[in-house]
C-alpha cells in the first residue's frame, strides 16, 4: 500500500469590493473555472444573498437545497451545502435571499465574524477538500463580508476603471487593515484586477496608470477588459470560459487565473 500523501489545506480566496457591480461574481466564476480548467479542486462560496454566482454557475433558486445560509446559522455543515456545478474539479456552495437575514439574525451570535472560518476549518479535515476556495463577497462591508474576511488567506479586489475608483479603493484597504489587527491576523491581498477596462477610453487608462503608480506590482499584469461574452454568459448559466473560451474576456480569465497561481508559488517558496 502507498503512503498517503499529506495534503495540504485548502487556500482560501475572498473575492471583495463594498461597490456593486464591479465584477466580484464575473471574477469569481471566472477565476473558480480556470484555476478548475488547470486541475485545482475548487470550491466556490456564495455569501451575496443575490445568488448571482449560483445563477451563473447554472443552479437556479428552486433548485437550491442547503445554501449558505443554513451553514452561517450553524444548522448544517459546509459540505453538505456543497452542490455539483456539471464543471469537473469545480463545486458550490450557493446562496439564496434568506442569506440577507443572517446579519440581524446573527447580531448577538457567539463568534459572529468567525462562523464561515469555523465552517471552512472543518470542511478542511475533509478527504476530498478543494485546494481552491473562492468567495463570492456581496456589495458592502457587512457581517457577510467580514466573515470571508476572517475566513481568507488572501483578498483579491476586483476593480473598476471609473471615478472614484482610488476612493472605494482606500475603504476597502482600510478594512482589510482592521480585520488583520482585530480579527485575521494571516490576512493577505492576494491583488487588484481591473476589470470592465475600455483601452479606447481616456478615463479608463487613466485610472488604471493611478491604480498602478499607487499599488504597484499588487495590481495584477491582467487586465478584464470589458466585453459583450462575458455578460451574456450568466444567462445561459455558464462561466464565460465555457460560453466561449476564445473571446477576449475568457482569455483574460485565463491569463489571471495563472497569475494568482504563480503569487500562491511564489508565497509557499518564501516561506
Ligand atoms: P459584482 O458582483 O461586483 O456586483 P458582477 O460581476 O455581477 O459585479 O458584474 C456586474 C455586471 O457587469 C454584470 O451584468 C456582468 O455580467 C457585467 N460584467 C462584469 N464583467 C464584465 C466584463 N469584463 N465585460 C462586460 N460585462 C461585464
Ligand atoms: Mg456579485
Amino acid at each position: 500500500s502507498s503512503t498517503p500523501t499529506p495534503r495540504t489545506a485548502p487556500r482560501i480566496l475572498a473575492i471583495a469590493n463594498q461597490k456593486g457591480g464591479v465584477g466580484k461574481t464575473t471574477t469569481a466564476i471566472n477565476l473558480a473555472t480556470a484555476l478548475a480548467a488547470v486541475g485545482e479542486r475548487v470550491l466556490l462560496v456564495d455569501l451575496d444573498p443575490q445568488g448571482n454566482a449560483s445563477t451563473g454557475l447554472g443552479l437556479p433558486a428552486a433548485a437550491r437545497r442547503i445554501t449558505t445560509y443554513e451553514v452561517l446559522m450553524g444548522e448544517y455543515r459546509l459540505e453538505a451545502a456543497v452542490a455539483d456545478a456539471g464543471i469537473p474539479g469545480l463545486s458550490l456552495a450557493p446562496a439564496g435571499v434568506d442569506l440577507a437575514g443572517a446579519e440581524v439574525e446573527l447580531i448577538d451570535a457567539e463568534r459572529r465574524h468567525h462562523r464561515l472560518a469555523d465552517a471552512l476549518a472543518d470542511y478542511a479535515q475533509l478527504e476530498d477538500a478543494a485546494s481552491y476556495v473562492v468567495i463570492d463577497c456581496p456589495p458592502s462591508l457587512s457581517l457577510l463580508t467580514l466573515n470571508a474576511l476572517a475566513a481568507a488567506d488572501a483578498v483579491l479586489i476586483p476593480l473598476q476603471c471609473e471615478f472614484f475608483a482610488l476612493e472605494g479603493l482606500s475603504q476597502i484597504m482600510r478594512t482589510i487593515e482592521t480585520v488583520r489587527a482585530r480579527i485575521n491576523p494571516r490576512l493577505e491581498l492576494q491583488g487588484v484586477v481591473l476589470t470592465m477596462h475600455d483601452r479606447r477610453n481616456n478615463l479608463s487608462n487613466q485610472v488604471e496608470a493611478d491604480v498602478r503608480a499607487h499599488l504597484k506590482d499588487k495590481v495584477y499584469r491582467t487586465v478584464i477588459p470589458r466585453n459583450v461574452r462575458i455578460s451574456e454568459a450568466p444567462s445561459h448559466g455558464k462561466p464565460a470560459l465555457l460560453y466561449d473560451l476564445k473571446c477576449a474576456g475568457s482569455q483574460a480569465y485565463v491569463a489571471l487565473a495563472s497569475e494568482v497561481i504563480q503569487r500562491e508559488r511564489a508565497r509557499k517558496e518564501a516561506a
